[in-house]
């Protein structure tokens, strides 16, 4: 079966704007490759600067890539011709981090939500009809349409984005951080809501997140993502419980797991050194100025990537494995 979305070789490079990186270029996004499966969620993690939005919006053709092919339904969307494009683009919708600025404060919400219908056309109810049921969609209530933007909590504004976002009844939506600015406590309540809204609408999800317990939470597959690269690709259960990157293994030691005996159980790996530039990325494999595990050959040769069990991908000479402990693997000192 056909993944709704394909991704095969993404590559995003910039030029450096800045006078002391005149002629260089960032590599923000370095040959990327992964498939979401039609009402699933790949999550996207890794610290920030290491690609991950970039990558959202360059599947969405918002910063066209530089190259590499997005198949959409097994479309290409980066030849498409306009027309079908703005067909398309109502399928495909985002979601951003900060629910304060991605909503104009001056306009009302029912302003807010109709907007997409004025832009794309109809459905088959009427338009109030529409609003209603968006709101109870995502939960807000009915007095919510004659109000300002600047009279709700920051999840509730959320919400409002998110009412946008499938007011069209998209396929698929790139989260990008979109519970990052919330409170803890809002947080879960957003992501529940994200669940619901696809069991119920069929919709699919590119989730990006630098919160790996975020992430774990509504992923099906997870990636993850270091200076431009992807360095780990499997489902859920096996990056929480079986990860093989060393890299994720550090995201992993961070999290707080709900059973103390596997926390003790777990390898703690605790980063030092800062993120590399991706202006001037390290040789051989990007991970090995920071990993507590590199081998002379790690910075000289580039690792490939293949797969060290079914559907679960790695990039590194040197993957834990199950039989050597696999997420239990501690670094001698
Ligand atoms: Fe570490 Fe080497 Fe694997 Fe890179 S290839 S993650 S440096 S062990
Ligand atoms: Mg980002």
């Amino acid at each position: 079966e056909t993944p709704l979305l394909e991704v095969r070789d993404l590559k995003k490079y910039y030029p450096v704007s800045s006078p002391l990186g005149r002629g260089q270029v960032v590599k923000a996004v370095d040959g990327i490759s992964f498939s979401v499966p039609q009402g699933t969620t790949l999550g996207l993690v890794g610290e920030s600067g290491c690609g991950k939005s970039t990558v959202g919006r360059s599947v969405l053709n918002l910063q066209p890539p530089t190259s590499g092919a997005v198949r959409f339904q097994g479309r290409d969307i980066l030849s498409t011709s306009r027309k079908e494009w703005r067909a398309l683009r109502r399928e495909m919708q985002i979601v951003f981090q900060d629910p304060f600025s991605s909503l104009n404060g001056r306009k009302r919400i029912r302003t807010l939500l109709e907007e997409p219908f004025h832009i794309h056309g109809m459905g088959t109810g009427t338009l109030q009809q529409e609003l209603d049921t968006l709101l109870d969609l995502v939960g807000l209530p009915k007095n919510s349409l004659n109000k300002f933007p600047h009279e709700f909590s920051g999840g509730q504004r959320q919400r409002i984005v998110i009412a946008r976002a499938i007011a069209l009844r998209p396929k698929f939506i790139v989260c990008d951080e979109p519970v990052s600015a919330l409170d803890v406590s809002v947080q879960s309540q957003i992501v529940n809501l994200f669940r619901r809204l696809q069991r119920e609408l069929g919709l699919t999800y590119l989730f990006i997140s630098h919160d790996l317990s975020v992430v774990h939470h509504i992923s099906d597959h997870i990636g993850v993502m270091y200076l431009g690269k992807m360095v780990e690709l499997s489902t859920n259960d096996n990056i929480y419980t079986r990860p093989a990157h060393p890299y994720t293994l550090a995201l992993l030691s961070s999290v707080p797991l709900p059973d103390p005996v596997e926390q003790r159980s777990r390898a703690k790996i605790i980063l030092t050194g800062d993120l590399p530039s991706p202006m001037n990325p390290p040789s051989g494999c990007r991970f090995h100025t920071r990993c507590p595990f590199a081998e002379a050959r790690c910075s000289v040769e580039e690792p490939s990537w293949r797969e060290i069990r079914k559907d679960h991908w790695v990039a590194c000479h040197f993957p834990k494995m199950a039989s050597d402990g696999g997420g239990q693997h501690v670094p001698s000192a």
